[in-house]
């Protein structure tokens, strides 16, 4: 399958003519090219978004709102092709495609459709002045979107909805690794109503393509999320052209697990909390705490439970857990095991490459349960964003949120307990964007979503986002 650029409308290849070839994770082959966009078809697209900005911020909140809904509908209505072409893309089981990716890529489009209808904005009387504040919330115009591979169409909508309802026009790259569904949304934006130019998708790698959305002068704000190596170096190429940033990058999220809690439902959305997707959820609960009169039971409990997850071929009905995204990736994740082992790490379950019959060439690996002697060590720290978790025990709630605030990064917790106190307490206090308690990935689109520390800046959701895609403008009226 090769794809193109989907600009002023129009499909189009790169002007380079340089292509990137597009591996299917599931068998390692490779079924499809996409562009390697240059600066010249970034400029294409910029001026495609520039041309339709005046039109499309004078565009009624109605009709953008229609425009919307109707984008929403249409992913609906194409379910099933958009979750095989994820699946396919990405290695992902076909069934969370079908169920998480493609249902809440559809209703970030419906939720924003309907978001746009009730921003408002702020009005200061000055009292004592004879004055009258109000604010302008005007739309940016042209903006840069950039997202990456582990929910591809999902996070891609999350910020492409948002900037258009709010009115501006959008540069938008997905990943190069995960390129499909994206492409396939240009046919669904043309369908829907979606004036040219509105939104253009350029494909490419990071360094050429992404590197030329950060770097133009005139787009002047870049939602980006992704590795927090790349969000640090955007910030540094956007920060002296003043643009606005919002960067949603990496995590290493406690799961702190308490004796009190409900414990079937806790063992249960565990297992879904280490494993959904590979492991490859940027909100995964990759280091698992323990109160120690549990923490055996536990880790028998456990064991068993993620023994009987299937790894399969991503496209059957029955597979829990797919391929990883790619083979570097696997790579990066086998590495990660061995210095476990090197750590004095204990390797529970797992920790195998898989070869599935037929698909000998796949990036299959085994949910990897390591049991670490100490918070202190590499696998315990760095972002690893595969099936590896890790687990040890804890005695008391001063040494476990000591340990989980103890990393660079802060996006998410999930905590386990009845005790209200305690839940107050420990949410105060744990050093994170968003704290699930006795749950864990349940979404609310109004409600802010980011990370604090090495997990990014901004937020994401709701009128946050409305608020980062257009600027407030105060105006002063004397009577
Ligand atoms: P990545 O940083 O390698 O790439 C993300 C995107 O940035 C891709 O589209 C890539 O092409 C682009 N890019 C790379 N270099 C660039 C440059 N110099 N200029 C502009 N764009 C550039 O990340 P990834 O490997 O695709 O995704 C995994 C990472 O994303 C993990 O760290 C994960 O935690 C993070 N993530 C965070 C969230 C969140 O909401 N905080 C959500 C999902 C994933």
């Amino acid at each position: 399958m090769n794809i193109q650029n989907y600009i002023n409308g129009k499909f189009t290849p790169p002007f380079s003519n340089e292509w990137i070839d597009n591996y299917c994770p599931a068998d390692g082959k490779v079924y499809g090219q996409i562009p390697n966009s240059s600066k010249a078809d970034v400029e294409n697209a910029y001026t495609a978004a520039k041309l339709a900005f005046p039109d499309w911020s004078k565009t009624t909140l109605e009709t953008r709102s229609r425009i919307l809904i109707k984008i929403s509908e249409l992913l609906e209505a194409n379910l099933q092709r958009f979750a095989e072409a994820e699946s396919k893309d990405n290695g992902k089981p076909i069934n969370l495609a079908k169920t998480v990716d493609i249902p809440r890529a559809a209703s970030n489009f419906r939720f924003f459709g309907n978001a746009i209808t009730q921003f408002a904005s702020e009005s200061h009387e000055s009292v004592g002045h004879n004055a009258i504040n109000y604010t302008l919330r005007q739309p940016i115009g042209v903006v840069g979107c950039i997202s990456p591979w582990n929910l591809p169409l999902y996070l891609f909508t999350w910020k492409i909805a948002p900037a258009i309802a709010a009115g501006n026009c959008v540069v938008a790259k997905p990943s190069e690794v995960t390129p499909i569904t994206a492409y396939l949304l240009g046919e669904i934006c043309t369908e829907a109503g979606l004036p040219n130019g509105v939104l253009n998708i350029v494909h490419g790698l990071g360094t050429t393509t992404g590197q030329a959305i950060v770097e133009h002068p005139d787009i002047k704000a870049i939602s980006f999320t992704g590795g927090t190596a790349t969000g640090a170096h955007i910030a540094k190429v956007a920060a002296p052209m003043f643009k606005k940033l919002s960067l949603e990058l990496g995590g290493k999220n406690p799961n702190i697990i308490f004796a009190d809690c409900d414990y079937n439902d806790m063992l249960e959305t565990t297992v879904r909390s280490s494993f959904a997707n590979q492991g490859q959820i940027c909100l995964c609960g990759s280091r698992i705490f323990v109160e120690a009169p549990i923490y055996e039971k536990f880790k028998t409990d456990f064991v068993e439970k993620v023994k009987q997850l299937k790894v399969g071929h991503p496209s059957k009905e029955d597979t829990n857990i797919g391929a990883l995204v790619s083979k570097p990736h696997l790579e990066k994740v086998m590495q990660y095991i061995n210095i476990a082992k090197q750590e004095n790490g204990t390797i529970l379950y797992g920790g195998h490459k898989i070869t599935i019959a037929d698909y000998e060439n796949g990036y299959y690996l085994e949910p990897t349960i390591i049991e670490v002697p100490t918070d202190e060590c590499r696998v315990n720290q760095e972002e690893i964003f595969g099936p590896v978790v890790t687990i040890m025990p804890f005695n008391t709630e001063a040494e476990v949120l000591q340990i989980a605030n103890k990393v660079k990064y802060g996006l998410s917790a999930t905590l386990w307990t009845n005790d209200l106190k305690r839940t107050m307490r420990m949410s105060n206090k744990l050093q994170s964007g968003i704290v699930w308690v006795n749950t864990w990935m349940l979404r609310d689109l109004r409600t802010p979503f980011g990370g604090v520390k090495d997990s990014g800046m901004g937020r994401e959701g709701g009128f946050e986002a409305l608020r980062f895609f257009t600027e407030a403008k105060n105006v002063c009226i004397k009577y």
